[in-house]
C-alpha cells in the first residue's frame, strides 16, 4: 500500500465528463489499496478567462485581488471532483490552499511555498478519505490568498508529496510522458522510461514544457519521485528520479531540446582592455536583460568581438543598450540577429563518455549546418544555428545519437 499524490492538469479536468473520468481513475487506485491525495488545476481556459475579466477593469490589476479571483478556478474543480468521488462511493473531501494551510510568502501571483501543515490531510487519510486539494494557491501569514505563478499546480503537487512523504507524485497530463524530443518535430521521438532531475531541468528550461520548472527543482531538492503520465491512456509514463543508472543500453544522450526564443547580439571591434566583459554586460544586466550564451573572440589588432544571446522579448531593449555602449567604447559596430535557434543535447551519460560534443558537430557538419555559438556544461552541449535549419538539426542529432524509435511513428499508443 502506497501513498500517492496525483496531480491532474487543466485539460484533464476541462469538462464535467473528464472530471468523472478522473474520479474513475482515482477510484481504481483506491480500490487497489493505495492512499490518494489529488491536486487539481482549474478547468482548462478558466484561469485565462479570469485574468481577462480582471484586465477589463484594469491593465494592471491589484495583485492581491487578482489572486483572490484566479484562485476560484481551482476551488470549482476540487469540489466537482470530490462530488464525483462521493457519487462513486469513495469517501472524499476537498480543501482550498488556505484550509490545508499551504503557507506561502506574500509575493502575490508568484508566491513561494514556505510550509505545509499536513496534519489535517493525514487525519483524513487515516479515516479512509481521498483528499482533493486545490493546486496553484496558498495563503500568507496574514491570511491573504496567494497564487504560485502560472502552471503552479505542479508545484503544489510536488510540495504536498514532499510534506506527506508520499511514495510518488504522479503528474497526469495530455502527453504520455517525457520524450527524447518534441514528437511534432521528430516523428520517431520516443517516450523515456526514466530521466534524472538534472536532465529534466535542462530539458524543461530548454523548452520542453511538460512540467513547471519550479516543480522539478522542488522534487529534486526533496527527492520526491515524480512520474509524468497520460490522464486517459494507460501506460507507465516517465519516471523522474535521482539515480543515474549505469547500464550499457542506457543511451549517452537522453534528449534533444531546442528553442526559438533567443536572439543574438554582437559588438565588434571593442578595444581589448581588462573589464571589457563587465563594461558590456554590466549595463545589459542593469537593464534587467538576462543573458544566456556568451562568446568573446580572441583579440587581434588590440580589439575583440563579443557575442551573446538574450530572450527575443528583450532583443530591442538589449540592442539599444548595446548601441550606446558601442558609442561610449568606440567599438566598430553592433550587429543583431533574431533568426537563430538553440539546439541542445542533454544527458548524464556525457560525464562518462568522451567525444560527445564532436559527435554532435559531426552530425551537424554532415547536414551543412553552420554552428554560430557553442556552450557546454557537464550534462549538456548547446549550439546556436540559423533558425531555418532547426528542425533538420534536431532530426539529424536524434538519429546520430541513436534515439530514433525502431519503427516509424511514435510509441505513444
Ligand atoms: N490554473 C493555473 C494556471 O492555469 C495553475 C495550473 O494550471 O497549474 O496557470
Ligand atoms: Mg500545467
Amino acid at each position: 500500500m502506497a501513498l500517492i499524490v496525483q496531480k491532474f492538469g487543466g485539460t484533464s479536468v476541462g469538462t464535467v465528463e473528464r472530471i468523472e473520468q478522473v474520479a474513475e481513475k482515482v477510484k481504481k487506485f483506491r480500490d487497489g489499496g493505495d492512499d490518494i491525495v489529488v491536486v487539481v488545476s482549474a478547468m482548462s481556459g478558466e484561469t485565462n478567462r479570469l485574468i481577462d475579466l480582471a484586465k477589463q477593469i484594469s491593465d494592471q490589476p491589484v495583485p492581491r485581488e487578482l489572486d483572490v479571483m484566479v484562485s476560484t478556478g481551482e476551488q470549482v474543480t476540487i469540489a466537482l471532483l470530490a462530488m464525483a468521488l462521493i457519487k462513486r462511493g469513495v469517501p472524499a473531501v476537498s480543501y482550498t490552499g488556505n484550509q490545508v494551510r499551504i503557507l506561502t510568502d506574500s509575493a502575490h501571483t508568484k508566491a513561494r511555498i514556505l510550509q505545509i501543515d499536513s496534519q489535517r490531510i493525514q487525519r483524513d487519510i487515516k479515516a479512509g478519505r481521498v483528499v482533493v486539494v486545490a493546486g496553484f494557491q496558498g495563503v500568507d501569514e496574514k491570511g491573504n490568498i496567494t497564487t504560485l505563478g502560472r502552471g503552479g499546480s505542479d508545484t503544489t503537487g510536488v510540495a504536498l508529496a514532499a510534506a506527506l512523504k508520499a511514495d510518488e507524485c504522479q503528474i497526469y497530463t495530455d502527453v504520455d510522458g517525457v520524450y527524447t524530443t518534441d514528437p511534432r518535430v521528430v516523428a520517431k521521438a520516443q517516450r523515456l522510461d526514466k530521466i534524472t532531475f538534472e536532465e529534466m531541468l535542462e530539458m524543461a528550461s530548454l523548452g520542453s514544457k511538460v512540467l513547471q520548472i519550479r516543480a522539478v527543482e522542488f522534487a529534486g531538492k526533496y527527492s520526491v519521485p515524480l512520474r509524468v503520465l497520460h490522464s486517459f491512456q494507460e501506460g507507465p509514463g516517465t519516471l523522474i528520479t535521482l539515480d543515474e543508472e549505469e547500464s550499457m543500453e542506457q543511451p549517452i544522450i537522453s534528449g534533444i531540446a531546442f528553442n526559438r526564443d533567443e536572439a543574438k547580439l554582437t559588438i565588434r571591434g571593442v578595444p581589448d582592455t581588462p573589464g571589457v566583459a563587465f563594461k558590456i554586460l554590466g549595463p545589459i544586466s542593469a537593464a534587467n536583460v538576462e543573458v544566456d550564451m556568451i562568446v568573446q573572440n580572441v583579440a587581434h589588432d588590440n580589439t575583440t568581438d563579443f557575442t551573446f544571446t538574450v530572450h527575443r522579448n528583450d532583443y530591442n531593449n538589449a540592442l539599444q543598450v548595446l548601441q550606446s555602449i558601442a558609442n561610449e567604447m568606440g567599438a566598430r559596430e553592433v550587429i543583431g540577429d533574431t533568426d537563430i535557434a538553440k539546439v541542445s543535447i542533454v544527458g548524464v551519460g556525457m560525464r562518462s563518455h568522451a567525444g560527445v560534443a564532436s559527435r554532435m558537430f559531426e552530425a551537424l557538419a554532415k547536414e551543412n549546418i553552420n554552428i554560430q555559438m557553442i556552450s557546454t556544461s557537464e550534462i549538456k552541449v548547446s549550439v546556436v544555428i540559423e533558425e531555418k535549419y532547426l528542425e533538420l538539426a534536431v532530426r539529424a542529432l536524434h538519429t546520430a545519437f541513436e534515439l530514433d524509435a525502431p519503427t516509424a511513428g511514435n510509441t505513444a499508443e
